[in-house]
């Protein structure tokens, strides 16, 4: 089992599922050639992915190509099934910014072969995240900034207000799917800007003003 924190607080919490939306920004969809989908794309990570040492990301030895995505994740606070986008908001009971580490060659061969993209997404430390800042904190979810240096330069940075389908609908969504439990994260999908990474580099990601990140690819 796997835990996540809050900053400012030794309070832990248990990590249940994790749920990912796949091309939720337009400008990500464009880079990849895919279509902006007219239902959220999900996949799942293991708590598993989260990473067994702080502050580090184990490239696999079985794929050659690793990429970052900065991502806002979601925890979710209490029980939701089939819960309406007005009610939504109320299960959230934080915010963090994390990293959906991809390995873009296995996840390009699994789609050109029309088949499940779980090692390219769901191995172990691809999910890093920085310690959660609770939801009074925030204002609106949709006027936060996210960004993503690799050893100084900036790679990615942008609005989460681009997101094609936001946090209420998503909840609602996935809630109509999966009963969603207290411990569980949303990865809500990554802006434009993805790339490979090496053995090496540092990469420092940020909910501007709120919560960072820094993790060592080794
Ligand atoms: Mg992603």
């Amino acid at each position: 089992m796997r835990s996540v924190t809050f900053a400012h607080s030794p309070h832990a919490v248990t990590v249940g599922k994790i749920l990912c939306l796949g091309r939720n920004y337009v400008a990500h969809a464009a880079e990849m050639g895919a279509e902006v989908p007219p239902l959220p794309v999900v996949f799942l990570k293991p708590s598993s992915a989260l990473p067994a040492e702080p502050g580090k990301v184990r490239f696999p030895a079985f794929a050659h190509e690793l990429h970052h995505e900065v991502e806002l994740v979601v925890l979710i606070g209490s029980k939701a099934k089939n819960v309406s986008r007005n009610d939504a908001m109320a299960h959230v009971a934080g915010y963090a910014v994390g990293l959906d580490m991809t390995l873009r060659d296995l996840q390009a061969e699994a789609k050109k072969k029309g088949l499940p993209w779980t090692v390219a997404k769901a191995f172990d430390d691809s999910a890093p995240l920085s310690p959660f800042v609770g939801p009074e904190k925030i204002g609106d979810p949709h006027e936060l900034v996210v960004s993503l240096r690799v050893n100084g330069a900036v790679r990615q940075r942008s609005s989460t207000g681009l997101m094609i389908f936001r946090i209420p609908e998503i909840i609602a969504y996935l809630s109509t799917v999966f009963t969603l439990d207290p411990g569980d994260l949303i990865f809500t999908g990554t802006p434009e800007g993805v790339g490979p990474v090496a053995r090496g580099d540092v990469l420092e990601a940020e909910l501007e003003g709120l919560s960072s990140l820094r993790v060592e690819i080794i």
